[in-house]
């Protein structure tokens, strides 16, 4: 059995960093790589070893799979960990890092490729009893015929771009005069994107829910589940709010997903630590969508309810290892909540919103993590995804957890940038969240730029952030303690910011 020494992290920014922790946990050594933008990021300080990939271009670094394994053979390294986007689900990549002589941190390279195709995956998994939304399971290649389905599944539906990823490449087609000329910009749209014109039809379910099973296989065919996350709070198809267990999830319902899930791996011969997606309509009825091939930017919600580290198990299993846990033996303890906190506005749109990041005051106590790649100070490059940091809480039930959450919230100050946390934190505090009664269309029905006016300009939160360090300061030994009543005023204007 190969011990693994050494990994090089194919990747950046917080999911590097995280998997880096772990590593340096386990006495094995990190190897970070970096694109000019990155030079002086976090990542590449904690590392033990760090490698020039080039310009800041993804293209032209993290991307570049030759230049990467190049580095990984003269390095020495004895694995290769991709984390998330960029080479993560890439089987060719996966395969020339296998042929080099290096182990991929991952499944095998036709486990990806398989569960690469929307469309290979619903036909790898078609011997198993596993519920698949209404549609067609081959590529569109006859309009009329597509129409006749189309008809039959039911208006309104979607056409998917069979290769799409990220929340792109979908199209809803709300009545028969649309269905031409939508399937027409989904099959252009799917080409350039994604190199792959093939586009498939499925049921459009009104109000779903996005639920997932995270799942674990060692290389001898042992698979378990590590339970749901509900991922429902979504913009433009993709997640901003996690948590698990999910509010609506029963046991015997979290027992049959996880069957199905435990199901979808096996018919790809999985190994690895990977995703199965389900959405979920109005009555309960769960379908698969995909399977994600690779660790999962939610994973910390999952590692809190079970206490296990996703990383440590890829590694134990990248080296040959058994799990060293069954199904039995895993439960779900408390609640765990996550909030992605993306360099986005909220009140526009969540359009991007990069620059620097003036203040970076993280929150801290028990039950909050935060796994970010960034400091006070550092600019967030326009090259890569807008996310700077993942905010996740755990408590010992949702009630307390969501409370938690909103402490938390109030206490990162960000200034220089917009972000989506005080979106959170509406979310957090509203009756259908609270509920556990929402869906994916919670923005369309609930959220309005509005709903966030009475939150703070940046200007008032370098006011805020100036003075809780003024009070700090006031408050230290090396000070003339603040009497009661100064106090007192400092805190009601703190209080009265904060909530108003
Ligand atoms: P991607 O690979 O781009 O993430 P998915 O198939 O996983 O695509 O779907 C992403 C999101 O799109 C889901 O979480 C859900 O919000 C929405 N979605 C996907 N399929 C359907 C469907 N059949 N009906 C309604 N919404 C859907």
């Amino acid at each position: 059995m190969p011990k693994i020494k050494k990994i090089l992290i194919a990747n950046r920014g917080e999911i590097a960093l995280r998997i880096m922790r772990t590593l340096h946990e386990m006495g094995i050594i990190s190897v970070a790589v970096f694109s000019d933008a990155d030079r002086n990021s976090p990542h590449v300080s904690f590392a033990d070893e760090a490698a020039y990939l080039g310009p800041s271009p993804s293209k032209e670094s993290y991307l570049l799979q030759d230049k990467i394994i190049e580095l990984s053979k003269a390095l020495k390294v004895d694995a290769i960990h991709p984390g998330y986007g960029f080479l993560s689900e890439n089987a060719a990549f996966a395969q020339k890092v296998q042929a080099a002589g290096i182990i991929f941190i991952g499944p095998s390279p036709t486990a990806i490729e398989i569960m690469g195709s929307k469309l290979a995956a619903k036909k790898a998994v078609s011997q198993y009893d596993i519920p698949l939304v209404p549609g067609t399971d081959e590529p569109i290649s006859d309009l009329i015929e597509a129409k006749k389905i189309a008809k039959e599944v039911g208006y309104p539906i979607l056409i998917k771009a069979s290769a799409g990823g990220g929340g792109k490449g979908m199209r809803i087609v709300e009545n028969e005069d649309e269905f031409e000329e939508q399937l027409q910009r989904a099959v252009s749209e799917a080409q350039s994107s994604f190199g792959d014109g093939a586009v498939f039809i499925e049921k459009y379910i009104s109000s779903p829910r996005h639920i997932e099973i995270q799942i674990l296989g060692d290389q001898h065919g042992n698979i378990v589940h590590l339970f749901e996350r509900e991922c429902s709070i979504q913009r433009r198809h993709q997640k901003v709010i996690e948590e698990a267990p999910s509010a609506i999830v029963t046991p015997s319902m979290r027992q049959k997903m996880g069957i199905a899930a435990i199901n979808v791996a096996k018919a790809c011969s999985y190994h690895g630590a990977g995703t199965v997606e389900f959405i979920v309509d109005e009555k309960l009825n769960f379908y698969f969508l995909e399977m994600n091939t690779r660790l999962q930017v939610e994973h910390p919600v999952t590692e809190f309810i079970t206490g296990k580290d996703l990383v440590r198990e890829q590694v134990l299993i990248a080296e040959g290892k058994t799990l060293s846990f069954n199904q039995e033996e895993l439960s779900i303890n408390g609640h765990a909540i996550e909030t992605r906190v993306y360099a986005e506005d909220p009140q526009n749109n969540f359009l991007p919103d990069i620059g620097k990041l003036h203040t970076y005051k993280r929150p801290e106590g028990p039950g909050i993590r935060v796994d970010d790649g960034f400091e006070e100070g550092m600019d967030i490059p326009i090259y890569y995804d807008p996310m700077i940091a993942k905010l996740i809480c755990f408590d010992e039930d949702r009630e307390k957890c969501i409370e938690k959450m909103i402490r938390a919230i109030n206490g990162y100050i960000i200034t220089g940038i917009e972000s989506t946390l005080p979106f959170a934190k509406y979310v957090m505090n509203h009756a259908s969240f609270r509920s556990g009664e929402f869906d994916t269309k919670f923005i369309e029905k609930y959220f309005t730029p509005e709903n966030l006016k009475t939150s703070f300009t940046n200007d008032e939160k370098a006011i805020l952030a100036a003075l809780s360090s003024f009070i700090i300061q006031q408050s230290s030994p090396q000070n003339q303690p603040l009497t009661q009543q100064q106090l007192k005023e400092k805190t009601n204007w703190t209080k009265r910011k904060k909530s108003g």
